[in-house]
């Protein structure tokens, strides 16, 4: 048997509790993976909180990623040995995830983890790192790119905004960082951040149409700061929208879109298809520097998960945190 973190549902409420495992208790898939990392999400911390549905199938293991070695497999793609990543398709929330010692799921799910990269980098870079690439991915199918203009990034300090200011100054984007927590600043310039705008200054009423300051721009907050975003982008900008850290609800008018044909696109990246992941990864292992990788990550253990996770939902998270699953 081996360890799993449950989360169940009763009349009472959600409890989470730390149960044992058989392999037999594991739910259909063609690959069973030993998890060495998994991380913490935002998305994993309303899991475990319950502060929105997230889990819909009870009772469940959280964690919608990790990476490990493949210890037995029927899909022909893998074998015993071969490490392997996993973001999304439903892990965590309708299929059994990653915070157990054991995960099965389908070998179509799976990523081969990148030449030269550990388990412990890709969940360094986790979901939320591999969401930054796939918003990069998106400016740059629309021709977004550094002699366009600055690119502006909201959510900065968390796990998709640190890693996307890295990636973008990296490729020499002009990098604004949107903040709420200004007291950031030196971590944020030091992973590219050109100018640092505090989120307060995105809090107001959006108006139709503000300044034209931004050419790209990724988003982490959603809400009212997506809206003054939007209504901020030059003409012909493009805003790739991956989150709801500040809310769920766009208060936004058409005037950006109309008037100055601004692009929103929606990011998805639990159902991005294989391709896309395989492309997004190997850019991943290509285009971000590893030493401020691992200068914006911190790793906890297992059984410090519930905590980071609560504290990730009030906005208390630096960067990305890992889960080592050996500690
Ligand atoms: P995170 O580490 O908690 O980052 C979120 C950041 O948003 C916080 O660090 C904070 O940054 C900012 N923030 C917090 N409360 C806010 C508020 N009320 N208004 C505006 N900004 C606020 O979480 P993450 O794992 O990076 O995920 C970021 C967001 O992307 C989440 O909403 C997550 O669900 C979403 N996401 C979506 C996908 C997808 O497939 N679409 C994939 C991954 C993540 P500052 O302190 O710097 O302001």
């Amino acid at each position: 048997s081996f360890r799993a973190l449950q989360v169940s549902k009763s009349d009472a409420g959600q409890s989470v509790n730390v149960v044992d495992f058989a392999e037999s208790d594991l739910m259909d898939g063609d690959v069973t993976v030993r998890v060495e990392y998994s991380t913490i999400n935002y998305k994993d911390g309303l899991a475990i909180t319950g502060k929105l549905p997230v889990v819909r199938h009870w009772p469940m293991i959280p964690g919608i990623d990790f990476a490990g070695t493949v210890e037995n497999s029927t899909h022909p793609k893998f074998k015993a040995g071969d490490k392997v990543i996993l973001n999304g398709w439903g892990t965590g929330e309708t299929h059994l995830g990653a915070y157990a010692d054991r995960s099965r799921v389908k070998g179509d799910w799976l990523v081969r983890l990148p030449e030269g990269m550990t388990t412990a980098e890709a969940m360094a870079i986790g979901t939320a790192g591999y969401t930054a690439m796939l918003c990069l991915l998106a400016l740059e199918r629309h021709d977004i790119t550094p002699d366009r203009g600055p690119v502006v990034v909201t959510g900065a300090a968390g796990g998709v905004g640190s890693i996307a200011i890295s990636l973008l100054s990296k490729l020499n984007y002009h990098v604004v960082a949107v903040t709420g927590r200004t007291s950031e600043a030196d971590y944020l310039t030091g992973l590219g951040a050109a100018e640092i705008i505090d989120r307060a200054e995105l809090a107001g009423e959006p108006r139709p149409l503000g300044k034209e300051l931004w050419a790209g721009a990724i988003d982490a907050a959603g809400s009212v700061t997506l809206a003054n975003v939007i209504s901020m982008m030059q003409r012909g900008g493009c805003v790739a929208a991956c989150g709801n850290a500040g809310g769920m609800d766009l208060p936004t008018s058409v005037a950006p879109f109309i008037l100055r044909g601004v692009a929103l696109i929606g990011i998805d990246s639990a159902y991005a298809p294989l391709p896309l992941r395989e492309m997004a990864w190997a850019r991943l292992a290509r285009d971000l520097d590893r030493a401020k990788l691992a200068s914006l990550t911190s790793t906890i253990g297992f059984n410090d998960i519930v905590e980071t996770a609560t504290a990730i939902t009030e906005g208390k998270v630096r960067g990305r945190v890992v889960v080592d699953m050996s500690r």
